[in-house]
């Protein structure tokens, strides 16, 4: 949130001024403009919570960006520097998100003002149970109308804090489960939801370097076999990430930025090693083999072939823009680049892949999620054993037609079926796949269209818009 200021623009203001850009690309009505940016909703709650034997206040937001289509979606957030602000931007966000990958909800948002290191987990469960209920009496949690996520600062412990809460104000609501989403399996969540927003970065980047155009339009070659990237954030989304492009896709991660500083190795670094060693000690300053520097944001301006902000929003501003070295952006975090930096690495030739289309894998799961628990029945069950038999099938066909037997692991493949995280990850890599392919063809084809980002923002509006036409905004 600091460097934000240092471009005199707000994160809200910044996401604004990249939809009004697309907005003005695609000669959109203003009247229609007006209805599509603005913030439908926001409540704030203050509750108080006894903590060791002295009561505290918390302050809490959820903001509703469009209802265009219900229920709202978006994460909450705990950190020590939410505000109204940044839970509008990201709420913004969210609505052009859904619309990009097909998803059908409106855009929302919600922030906790606290530190989570500062309390116990019996105390965060105290915290979290009562934020549920201001915002589950209010209407702002709810399975048809608001479902929550995780973001920053959260989990699948908190969403599993969430729902029951929610179950036990409205035990009478047959789809309790589907009021969050993102909740352990156990608690009616979905195999594959934990990991998928960093997968969904995994699957963006492996769809961009299936086109060589585009590729050499960030004055790249080949695949993602080699390619040096550095990763700002190793919680959920940027760990993920980290660890599926180099353990499936051969990237080498020469640096790692997190809130203690960074460490860099030109050999590439292991992912798993370094986040169990985070989990261990609370940092990654002292990880043996690697060179640590304290200043680091100073390693965004490393030599880079691909960057991963994966932490904060406004993280690359007008203050270091001109410095950074990497080709290819990847927006993992929400918001890492400020509308003015957008400039600025636009002109020099940096691409950018926006935050509202590589981000978006969490909201595609959870999506699965929420359709999971309104039919409340796992994908795959009623076709797992058909898909067996089937493939039992094709064995014998083939062993009879060639007179040989097939190798054995070529009849396990066969006969596995599908279990519920291939189907997950499978819809993910579709979603991830057709919009990029989306955002290309709208790249090339409208002159007034010069970046991803603005060909994202274009498709989410032109989608929004025509709902707005179809149900009357004014
Ligand atoms: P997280 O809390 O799991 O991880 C954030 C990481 O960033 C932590 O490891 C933290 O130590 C690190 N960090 C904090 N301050 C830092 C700093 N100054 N420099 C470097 N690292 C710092 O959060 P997350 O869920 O991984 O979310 C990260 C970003 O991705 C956010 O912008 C969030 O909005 C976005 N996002 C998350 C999801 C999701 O499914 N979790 C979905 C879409 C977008």
């Amino acid at each position: 949130m600091t460097e934000q200021t240092i471009t005199g623009l707000s994160f809200r203001d910044s996401v604004d001024h990249m939809a009004e850009k697309a907005m003005k690309a695609i000669k959109l009505d203003p009247k229609i403009a007006a209805a599509i940016k603005a913030c439908n909703t926001v409540i704030q709650v203050s509750f108080p919570v006894d903590i060791r034997g002295r009561v505290e206040m918390f302050t809490g937001w959820r903001a509703v960006h469009s209802t265009h289509r219900l229920p709202v979606k978006g994460g909450i957030r705990y950190a020590s520097y939410v505000d109204q602000n940044e839970v509008e931007a990201l709420a913004a966000l969210m609505t052009y998100k859904c619309a990009i990958v097909d998803v059908p909800f409106g855009g929302s948002k919600g922030g906790l003002h606290i530190d989570p290191s500062q309390y116990s987990r019996d105390e965060m469960e105290k915290i979290t149970r009562r934020f549920t209920r201001e915002l589950a009496t209010r209407g702002f949690l709810n399975p048809a109308t608001n479902v929550p996520a995780p973001d920053m600062g959260t989990g699948q412990r908190e969403m599993a804090w969430m729902m029951d809460t929610y179950k036990h104000m409205f035990p009478e609501d047959i789809n309790y489960a589907a009021c969050v989403t993102g909740k352990p399996v156990a608690f009616g969540g979905i195999a594959g939801r934990t990991e998928a927003t960093g997968r969904g970065v995994q699957y963006a980047l492996r769809e961009f370097f299936r086109h060589p155009d585009d590729i050499a339009l960030a004055k790249l070659e080949g695949g993602l076999e080699g390619k040096k990237i550095i990763v700002q954030g190793l919680g959920n989304v940027g760990y993920h990430a980290a660890k599926f492009l180099s353990e499936q896709d051969g990237a080498k991660i020469t640096a790692i930025i997190e809130h203690d500083g960074a460490i860099s190795s030109d050999a590439g670094l292991d992912v798993e090693a370094v986040f169990q060693y985070k989990l261990k000690n609370g940092g990654i300053k002292g990880f043996p083999d690697a060179t640590y520097t304290e200043d680091g944001a100073k390693l965004l301006e490393a030599e880079c072939d691909i960057l991963i902000p994966a932490a904060l929003e406004g993280v690359i501003h007008t203050g270091n823009a001109k410095a950074i070295k990497a080709n290819l952006i990847a927006e993992a975090a929400n918001g890492p680049v400020t509308f003015e930096a957008d400039q600025v690495l636009h002109e020099k030739g940096v691409v950018i892949l926006p935050d509202a289309y590589v981000n978006a894998g969490g909201v595609i799961v959870s999506y699965f999620e929420w359709v999971r628990n309104l039919a409340h029945i796992r994908f795959g069950r009623m076709e797992h054993r058909l898909d067996e038999a089937r493939g039992i099938q094709i064995i014998h066909a083939i062993e009879e037609g060639t007179g040989r037997p097939l190798p054995q692991h070529i009849k396990d493949e066969l006969v596995r079926g599908s279990p519920e995280v291939d189907l997950v990850n499978s819809g993910l890599d579709d979603s991830m796949r057709l919009a990029y392919q989306q955002m290309r063809k709208t790249l090339a084809e409208n002159d007034d269209i010069d970046s991803y980002r603005t060909a994202a923002f274009a498709i989410a509006i032109e989608k929004i818009s025509r709902t707005y036409l179809d149900i009357g905004v004014y």
